[in-house]
């Protein structure tokens, strides 16, 4: 064993002096491949050694109550992987009766191919992680294939292919076990969107059903192909990567230069799939206007073009590079107003009946005019301000987005609220003034909803 691993060292130090440049490609990658085999065969000699200490009791006579604990400060290893080579150990090492005859290993093909230096450490977890949740039930013989199926994929494939097989081998062996039933399912089914930091970005989380899974799973497959959808480069194609129209040439060049994370990648066709979606007009209307990006900025905004936010009639903030940066690729599903109602960008050359007032009420209002309410002008509706003098008009100055909810607080009774547009000489004349019930202010004066323009509520704070 002495003269074994000093001719080892011997080799690794001849193979660490060894010139590399003179190597044609192919024999570094064949040089790479022969290294593995190599380091891999050596976990098997570990094994072996843990094995003869254990059966030894070589770490009861330095004093530990476990093998773990002495490989943890014989070789300086994480507490972690220190378990990890027990555990590998006991499962694929040639143990001993008491009468020291050899047994074969716990997993016997598992042990021949790292024998063989054909799997890893990472293989091994793989097989050792399925083989654990396979039911005694199903008997030594079931136990025995299924091992040998694993260790045969795992010479194949990579750890991740040994997983996910082991997850379908489950199924089949254990059709109504792990799986958890319908009921579970239905209840964890979900997907919340957080809402927009202060850098903009939204939060996902959530989990997939097994049909939205088995629906999304082919349509990544194409659309966060890489090189697809890349907006950081703009020879990238978009849409399905095997659209005929695509240039194959520019796609695999495309597909070169992307260093997207896979994270990335699906973020990015997410994008792409919501444009399509949108633009494809099967969303037909929503309350009145076609379902489409509506965002609304100042003109100054406009003109400066660089800097500060535009908001979206969902209640979103999106900055005005991008906001501009759509209306630039005349992008069918956006239209940009100012604040005064007034088009800045139409994406849509068609007019629609009955959307302009719509339109300007989302630039004007931007939300729910009742005050203190937060709720965005994609949840409003519009109603008739009926005016608290003259009893009501039907032109755009009485018009006003409202929430259902709020809505239903508008009323004749003795705790109904009631609304008019704000007078000439006010502060905010056009805007639409909510008067309370006197059991809210006995006084009954006008209120006003600054929430949707925030710049509005920073003059009022400073006014107070
Ligand atoms: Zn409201």
């Amino acid at each position: 064993m002495v003269q074994h691993l000093s001719m080892l060292a011997a080799a690794v130090d001849g193979l660490l002096d060894a010139g590399l440049t003179e190597m044609s490609d192919g024999e570094v990658v064949d040089m790479m491949r022969g290294v593995e085999q190599s380091l891999r065969r050596a976990d098997a000699l570990s094994h072996r050694l843990i094995v003869e200490s254990v059966e030894r009791s070589v770490p009861a006579s330095l004093g530990y109550n476990s093998p773990k604990k002495m490989l943890i400060d014989v070789l300086r290893i994480s507490a972690a992987d220190a378990s990890a080579r027990v555990a590998a150990a006991r499962e694929l090492g040639v143990w001993h009766t008491l009468s020291g005859d050899p047994m074969p290993p716990a997993l016997p093909e598992t042990a021949a191919a790292q024998h063989d230096g054909a799997i890893g450490v990472g293989h091994v977890r793989a097989i050792t992680k399925v083989m654990r949740k396979i039911p005694h039930a199903v008997g030594n013989e079931a136990l025995a294939d299924a091992e040998a199926v694993l260790a045969r994929l795992a010479r194949e494939g990579t750890p991740e292919d040994v997983e996910q097989a082991g997850h379908r081998l489950l199924a089949y062996l254990n059709p109504d076990g792990n799986l958890g039933d319908d009921r579970d399912r239905k209840r964890r089914r979900g997907i919340s969107i957080g809402r927009q930091d202060t850098e903009l970005m939204s939060k996902i989380s959530g989990e997939l059903d097994p049909v939205a899974r088995a629906l999304l799973d082919p349509i990544l497959a194409k659309w966060a192909r890489p090189g697809m959808n890349n907006p950081d480069d703009p020879e990238s194609p978009s849409g399905d990567a095997e659209d005929p129209s695509i240039d194959r040439e520019m796609l695999a060049a495309a597909a070169a230069r992307d260093t997207r994370t896979a994270a990335q990648r699906h973020h990015d066709a997410f994008s792409a799939m919501f444009r399509v979606l949108l633009e494809s007009g099967m969303l037909g209307r929503h309350r009145g206007l076609p379902t489409t990006v509506i965002v609304t900025m100042t003109l100054e905004q406009l003109e400066r073009a660089i800097g500060g936010l535009a908001t979206t009639a969902t209640g979103g903030l999106l900055p005005i590079e991008d906001a501009l940066a759509m209306a630039e690729d005349a992008h069918p599903v956006l239209a940009l107003f100012d604040h005064a109602g007034r088009p800045l960008h139409l994406g849509r050359r068609r007019r629609l009946a009955g959307a302009d007032q719509r339109l300007a009420l989302i630039a004007a209002d931007a939300g729910c005019t009742r005050p203190g309410c937060a709720a965005p002008a994609s949840l409003c509706a519009v109603h008739h301000v009926t005016d608290w003098h003259k009893g009501g008009r039907t032109d755009i100055d009485s018009l006003a987005l409202v929430c259902d909810a709020c809505h239903a607080q508008v009323n004749d009774g003795p705790a109904g609220w009631s609304t008019r547009s704000a007078p000439e000489h006010s502060t905010y004349p056009g805007r639409t003034e909510w008067i309370p019930p006197p059991h809210i202010d006995p006084t009954r004066r006008p209120r006003i909803n600054h929430r949707h323009h925030p710049g509005e509520l920073i003059e009022h704070a400073r006014r107070q």
